[in-house]
């Protein structure tokens, strides 16, 4: 089946930067604990972009993540824009941010990184409690954390956003509420609230199962969720997205919104995730596979996959339900040939029923217990 037209927008570029000065126990990302090829992989980041000169429409964000990417030097920063800027258009008003860890930041890092044009910051906090940020094994402590912040807002940012991380094993709802309450007096722009999960292999999953330590059960995940949503709404913030909380629409990250409505994206950098017209690849999670395949001129694609229309029309569901924008009814239709109001009445009747979800004019949404359960909804939806 033809793939439908679909050009919701610019596209975004991420880079990754796969480093970090220790590991997280908790840690999925891919990166390696030593600096050693850092300035290699610098080196090797303008020749993988050459790699794709004129392949995809200008962009209008760019986010660099990682692994740690405030553990580049400002100056070596400053030759990564310009790369960019020599490989890469961009149009409108573009949206850049970078990821930052507490420790390596204070005023005059972050004076510079304005003045590279990085409007938008995005700060790992993940807690305030330094019990818990040992546990989870960050190499900051909650002063350095305050610290970040006042330095960003002293530097002029408008735009922070700080990760949270809750549904930490033994941790009781007050204390959650205690970080929670913590951020609000910051007063920032955007707040990512992460539920803990643990995929298998993860150091911190093996010492939990061999101490016997239990993650929170599902109902107080589900409170937790719930309690968050409703404090940073009253306090004023947009719940966008599962996991996230903006001061207004225009707060919300321009770059990650990308991922959730199909818009074409490059990732640069090992393991860096790319999408475009049904087609998305991914590089090698290796810094050494990654650079050998640069040093020969060779894009570092491990490998990709063409989505079906059928996968489309599902990650479509499931990616939208996880917003609250939701689903727009009549372009759902048109791009996957599938009217959810015919097609699902049923399911739908029982969902919104039960006040999951609710159908306002030509969109379907979830309603703050349906983003609780926002993939359980998507599944049943297509059962
Ligand atoms: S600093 Fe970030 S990327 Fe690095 S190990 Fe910790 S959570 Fe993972």
């Amino acid at each position: 089946m033809e793939l439908p037209d679909w050009n919701p927008g610019p596209p975004g570029l991420y880079i990754h930067v796969p480093f970090c000065r220790s590991k997280c126990g908790y840690c999925s990302f891919y990166s390696v604990d030593t600096l050693h090829d850092l300035p290699s992989f610098l080196e090797d980041l303008p020749k993988e972009m050459s790699l794709y000169e004129a392949q995809f429409e200008p962009f209008d964000t760019l986010y660099i993540g990682g692994g740690t990417p405030s553990l580049i030097k400002t100056d070596d920063l400053k030759i990564l824009f310009e790369a960019i800027d020599q490989a890469f258009p961009f149009c409108g008003n573009r949206e850049v941010t970078i990821e930052v860890n507490p420790s390596d930041v204070d005023l005059a890092y972050l004076d510079a990184l304005r003045s590279l044009g990085v409007n938008r910051l995005n700060i790992g906090v993940q807690s305030f409690n330094d019990r818990i940020l040992s546990f989870l094994g960050r190499r900051h402590n909650a002063v350095d954390a305050y610290a970040a912040v006042t330095a960003a807002l002293a530097a002029g940012f408008d735009n922070i956003g700080i990760d949270l991380i809750y549904g930490i094993p033994g941790q009781e709802l007050s204390q959650w509420i205690d970080t929670l309450n913590r951020a609000l007096s910051l007063n920032i722009a955007h707040l990512s609230c992460y539920q803990l999960t643990l995929e298998k292999g993860i150091p911190l999953r093996e010492h939990l199962e061999k101490s016997g330590a239990l993650l929170p059960s599902e109902r107080l995940q589900r409170e937790f969720f719930l309690e968050t949503s409703d404090r940073l709404e009253s306090a004023g913030y947009i719940h966008y997205e599962v996991s996230n909380f903006a001061k207004g629409e225009h707060r919300a990250s321009r770059h990650n919104i990308k991922y959730w409505n199909h818009t074409p994206y490059l990732g640069l950098g090992p393991s860096a995730h790319s999408y475009t017209a049904g087609k998305r690849w991914w590089n090698s999670r290796s810094v050494r596979g990654y650079m050998d395949r640069i040093g020969v001129g060779v894009i570092p694609v491990e490998s990709s996959e063409t989505l079906t229309l059928e996968q489309l029309r599902l990650e479509a569901l499931f990616l939208g339900l996880r917003t609250r924008w939701g689903i727009h009814l009549p372009d759902f239709s048109s791009r996957f040939k599938c009217d959810l109001l015919e097609e699902k009445r049923e399911a739908l009747d029982k969902l919104t029923g039960d006040g999951f979800l609710t159908i306002d004019r030509e969109f379907l949404r979830p309603t703050r217990a349906g983003m609780a359960v926002a993939d359980g909804i998507a599944s049943f939806l297509f059962i």
